[in-house]
């Protein structure tokens, strides 16, 4: 008996919830249920983390949750559940397959098979935003070695566990050479750990493109949050609907469950809506805590009642399928199925999948760290770069000197384009004289002296050297 948290959440949340369990409990889940509210009506009574504090420490000790989609209402600084619930517990994996059911279920890619592993903690999900000047804001994207690590080895090992041949990784390192770059790397080292396993790595826009054209191409992907985030979606999508796929946010400790679609409010109480979503991310969760044949029965029960075209509403089409009902009916369906195989679509084995045990992070050696400048940005109204370039001139202190002005990262002094749009956020880089800077004084020095020519530094970064190579990317177009 494995003690697991439910939250039945919002809109659809407790239909698909209660037809889950149903089906789950039928099919011999051996689950001890606890119950916790999260979501809108936590949200609006005040509560803007939309969970209780007593609620953190039932999922903490039970440490298996599985949750229905929750409405996070607009406006008000309510935070997202999902995102923190994701980023408290560690659970850097988010694990989506997503299959397509073809003649059963419509879509354009009957060969499709992928699943999408998408890091779940970092990138631009950090929410680290600040308005930075009248014209511009910033979002800061944080990319770790550790993230990297953790999320790639989590791909490859699924791979390997689940029979699968091929990893592919998607990034946009041509432009984000640090964060992306840092994600790209990681990728090609730990791939060489896997020789039996085929890597790819494409840039994300090309391989997008393909991915929508023609997913069969594709086996296991990796890549970054946002890019999973959103490509996650499609392949849902594309592969027959958001209502049908799963997903598993897998940590060290614990692990959270859920469809991937939301609350769906405009369906809600009506009996309408498809509990697949929940079923599938249910299914990974019997798999992860070992009960995998109950999960095998459930999800072939599931491919039996999709093939016997008993759908509803949102699959349903007068060609494929045969009778259209309703959550409960659908549930009642599948509990019938328990037990039988479906004869055209694929007949699911678990026996191997449970749980992936990975080693730990393991920290490397630390890189030799060298201070060679430092990057003022400062908020100006003018429009004459070189007219900033005097002033920024004039703050110097001794070691340092202006090398390069931006503004939104391409170069406009020296040398710069009269044709540039200029926005009132600019990036002044000060250089070491003489290499490097052994004394971080210089930096506070500068600032000082900025102070004092009434330059508005909105924000400084430190110019770093790691072991000989730049922490830091050029100007575009130096
Ligand atoms: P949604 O996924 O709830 O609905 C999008 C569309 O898909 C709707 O037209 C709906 O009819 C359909 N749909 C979704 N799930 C379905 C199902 N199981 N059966 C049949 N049809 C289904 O997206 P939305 O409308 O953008 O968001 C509604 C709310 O859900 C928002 O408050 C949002 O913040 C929240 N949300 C929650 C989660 C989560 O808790 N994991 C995820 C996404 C969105």
């Amino acid at each position: 008996m494995t003690k697991i948290t439910i939250a039945k959440g919002d809109g659809i949340g407790p239909e698909i919830m209660d037809a889950t369990l149903k089906i789950i409990l039928s099919a011999g889940a051996k689950i001890d249920i606890e119950e916790i509210k999260v979501g809108e009506t936590v949200y609006l009574a005040g509560n803007t983390a939309g969970i209780a504090p007593e609620s953190w420490d039932t999922i903490r000790r039970n440490k298996i949750f599985l949750k229905a989609p929750i409405t996070t209402p607009q406006g008000g600084g309510y935070k997202s559940l999902n995102v923190t619930t994701r980023k408290f517990l560690g659970l850097y994996a988010n694990v989506r397959p997503c299959m397509s059911l073809h003649p059963f279920v419509n879509t354009k890619h009957p060969d499709m098979d992928i699943v999408i592993i998408r890091e779940n903690e970092e990138d631009l999900y950090a929410g680290i935003e600040h308005r930075q000047t009248d014209e511009v804001v910033q979002c800061l994207k944080l990319i770790s070695r550790p993230g990297c690590e953790k999320i790639v080895r989590y791909a490859f090992e699924y791979a390997k566990q689940q029979g699968r041949k091929k990893v592919t990784c998607f990034t946009k390192d041509n432009i984000m050479k640090q964060t992306d770059g840092l994600f790209h790397s990681v990728f090609d080292e730990i791939s060489k750990q896997y020789p039996d396993i085929e890597n790819e790595h494409w840039i994300i826009d090309i391989g997008a493109a393909k991915l929508a054209d023609t997913p069969e191409l594709f086996d296991v992907l990796v890549m970054p949050n946002l890019y999973g985030d959103v490509l996650s979606d499609v392949a849902a999508q594309i592969a027959g609907s958001v209502g049908l796929a799963g997903s598993a946010n897998i940590g060290e400790e614990c692990a959270m469950f859920e469809a991937i679609h939301g609350s769906a409010p405009r369906r809600a109480g009506q009996n309408l809506a498809n509990p697949s979503g929940l079923l599938q991310g249910a299914v990974m969760m019997l798999n992860h805590i070992g009960q995998t044949k109950v999960a095998e029965r459930v999800h072939n029960a599931w491919l039996k009642t999709i093939e016997d075209g008993t759908h509803t509403y949102d699959i349903f089409r007068d060609q494929t399928s045969r009778l259209k009902v309703g959550t409960k009916e659908f549930a009642l369906a599948v509990i019938e199925n328990l037990g039988k195989k479906p004869r055209a679509l694929k007949e699911v084995s678990f026996s191997g999948n449970s749980a992936l045990v990975l080693p730990k992070y393991q920290r490397q050696a630390r890189a030799v760290k060298e201070l060679v400048g430092v990057d003022l940005f400062v908020d100006w109204v003018g429009k004459d770069p070189d007219e900033l370039a005097i002033t920024m001139k004039r703050i110097e202190v001794d070691g340092i000197e202006l090398a390069m002005i931006t503004n939104r990262g391409i170069k406009v002094w020296p040398n710069g384009f009269e044709e540039t749009f200029l926005t009132d956020h600019w990036r002044c880089r000060f250089k070491a004289k003489y290499g490097k800077l052994t004394d971080k004084e210089v930096i506070a020095r500068l600032l000082t002296r900025s102070i004092s020519e009434n330059v508005d530094t909105i924000k400084t970064e430190n110019l770093y050297m790691f072991d000989g190579k730049d922490g830091f990317s050029m100007g575009q177009g130096q």
